[in-house]
């Protein structure tokens, strides 16, 4: 099947017909046509995917994509255009220039977590390009796929441009077959797998990768904004966005704030209850759930329900009866509490009177903990010691677990597979939680000395997608510019870069190689032909012809 299709894409690429300009906008325009005409289809395809609010998909997938092809649609006359180059004087007369060729068959492999942009935002730059694709979006969010591979046929080129829904096994038969492209969007494990495959057939890659994207605050910034701005950046899509901000970097005069600021910020976004927020998404899987709750700090979560026949019945009564046990005990908190409302319970830490968390309200119905256990204690952190010198990253007082103190969230539930935004403070930099891509909505703020001590925290490791900085110190931000290696730098603004078909999108080391995003995506699907030419006559390379005389030799 895989191989039908792929020789039907070659047989359409060595036909021509996506050559012209013509045939290019055309499939730009039924592209735009495909998302706009069926934005209620696919806002439900990745609401059932991913919880994803509808307004969230319109603004982040569904517009971009239309945005991205109405932008390279209308500049491909341009893009496309013979580019004169000078030639040297010792080849005179003589011309050269270069033209975009399209590379040919080229394989988009997709991911789950925006599965309508990160399909079609490359399959609009391989088509502006001129190239037959194979696309093939993630398994993991099945109802997108299904949905693209229903659509495509319907609005584009079936000729062209095919969908292969699948997973490892499918992505590893299309990986066999010899393409002049592969642009893949993923982690870094199945990066590796496809760079091997390309390596077979000598294929060039294009790995959209991840990582850990820092953000640096210090006290020049205006911690409100700032505040908004990384929640908005970190909890949209519940933080499974591969250039939100993975880890907070805040010098110790504003750290505490900033963390405070995060959690209002939140309430602010998503109310009291995030669970119950029609702009809050959802965990992808029970996998990525489980793998985000071994995150938090210990005993924030119980343990997952045991996996044996016998077990799991005696323990679903168990946890039947469980959960109406704490939904009694949370009414019963809930009406002996003082105040949930994280404003308050924080402006009370502020001014000493915030109540004490009795062990009913840590065991709230979620089984996580209540903003008043979690919240910091203002006082404890204000005056951090024991240095780490080599990092800078300084340790908060009384902060016993390596993954930090829930500021707030840290509250789940598995069958709805919801985990609260949540907030931790005081995070070492050997925590799990700090060695790999978090990809879910879990913001560990770590206390770093200065700038100085941030540049070289991000500089031990691997160079991440996108890094950010919150300052309006001039200084500051020219270091981190000259001085950090990541595939964009964002100064106030996370996610920003990825919204403008202007800039190149990609990442650098091991967040990637090659860009995309409008001329950047065309050139990536295009391989630039050099062209020279000189005139016959005169021929005025008998200056260099052999035999080499003397007089020759002279020039
Ligand atoms: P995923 O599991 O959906 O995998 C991506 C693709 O690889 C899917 O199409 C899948 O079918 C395929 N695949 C999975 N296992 C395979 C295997 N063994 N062999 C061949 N193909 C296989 O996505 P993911 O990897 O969970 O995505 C999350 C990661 O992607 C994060 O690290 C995130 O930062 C990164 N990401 C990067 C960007 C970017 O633009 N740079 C965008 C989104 C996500």
């Amino acid at each position: 099947m895989t191989d039908m299709s792929i020789a039907r894409l070659r047989n359409a690429y060595s036909s021509e017909r996506t050559r012209p300009l013509t045939w290019r906008r055309a499939q730009l325009d039924a592209l735009r046509r495909m998302v706009t005409e069926n934005r209620e289809d696919f806002v439900a395809a990745v609401a059932a995917d991913l919880g994803k609010p509808a307004a969230e998909t319109v603004l982040m997938e569904l517009n971009l994509v239309a945005d991205e092809s109405r932008f390279v649609r209308n500049r491909l006359g341009r893009w496309t255009a013979r580019q004169p180059k000078p030639m040297p004087l010792a080849l005179q007369p003589a011309a050269g220039w270069t033209v975009a060729e399209p590379k040919g068959v080229v394989l988009v492999i997709a991911p789950w977590n925006y599965p309508v942009l990160l399909a079609l935002a490359p399959l609009a730059d391989a088509i502006a390009a001129g190239n037959a694709v194979c696309l093939k979006p993630s398994e993991l969010a099945p109802n997108s796929a299904r949905l693209l591979s229903e659509l495509v046929p319907q609005y584009l080129d079936h000729e062209a441009i095919c969908v292969v829904e699948g997973g490892p096994k499918e992505t590893g038969e299309l990986l066999r077959q010899p393409f002049d492209h592969i642009f893949y969007t993923g982690g870094e494990r199945v990066g590796r797998i496809v760079m091997k495959a390309a390596a077979e057939h000598v294929t060039p890659v294009t790995l959209e990768l991840g990582g850990k994207s820092p953000c640096y605050v210090d006290r020049t910034a205006d911690i409100n904004v700032a505040a908004r701005r990384i929640v908005w950046g970190k909890f949209t899509n519940a933080g499974q966005t591969c250039v939100a901000p993975d880890y907070v970097l805040a010098t110790p005069d504003v750290a505490e704030a900033l963390a405070r600021r995060i959690a209002v910020a939140i309430t602010e976004f998503f109310g009291e209850n995030p669970q119950d927020s029609r702009d809050y998404g959802r965990i992808i899987n029970d996998r990525h759930m489980e793998r985000l709750i071994g995150l938090l700090p210990d005993g924030t979560v119980p343990p997952e329900t045991p996996s044996s026949p016998l077990v799991v019945a005696a323990s679903a009564v168990g946890a039947a009866m469980d959960m109406v046990g704490r939904r009694i005990n949370a009414g019963v908190a809930a009406a002996n509490r003082s105040g949930g409302n994280v404003a308050e319970v924080v402006s009370a830490l502020a001014s000493g009177t915030a109540p004490k968390a009795d062990e009913t309200s840590a065991a709230d119905v979620s089984g996580g903990v209540t903003p008043q256990e979690t919240a910091m204690n203002a006082d404890a952190v204000s005056e951090p010691i024991d240095e780490e010198p080599a990092a800078g990253i300084l340790q908060v007082p009384g902060v016993t677990d390596s993954a930090g103190r829930v500021v707030c969230g840290g509250k789940v539930n598995r069958d709805a597979r919801y985990i609260a935004p949540t907030v931790l403070y005081g995070t070492r930099p050997d925590a799990a939680v700090m060695k790999e891509e978090i990809f879910g909505p879990i913001l560990p703020i770590l206390v770093v000395r200065d700038a100085d001590a941030a540049i070289r925290f991000i500089n031990s490791r691997p160079k991440p997608l996108a890094a950010y900085v919150f300052s309006r110190d001039h200084a500051v931000r020219l270091a981190f510019e000259r001085r950090t290696s990541s595939g964009a730098l964002g100064f106030n603004l996370p996610l920003g870069h990825l919204l403008s078909s202007r800039l190149p999108f990609g990442g650098v080391g091991l967040s990637g190689m090659g860009a995309y995003h409008g001329k950047a995506g065309f050139d990536t699907f295009s391989h630039i032909k050099t062209v020279v030419v000189k005139p016959q006559f005169p021929d005025t390379l008998r200056a260099v012809y052999p035999p080499f005389t003397e007089a020759k030799q002279r020039l």
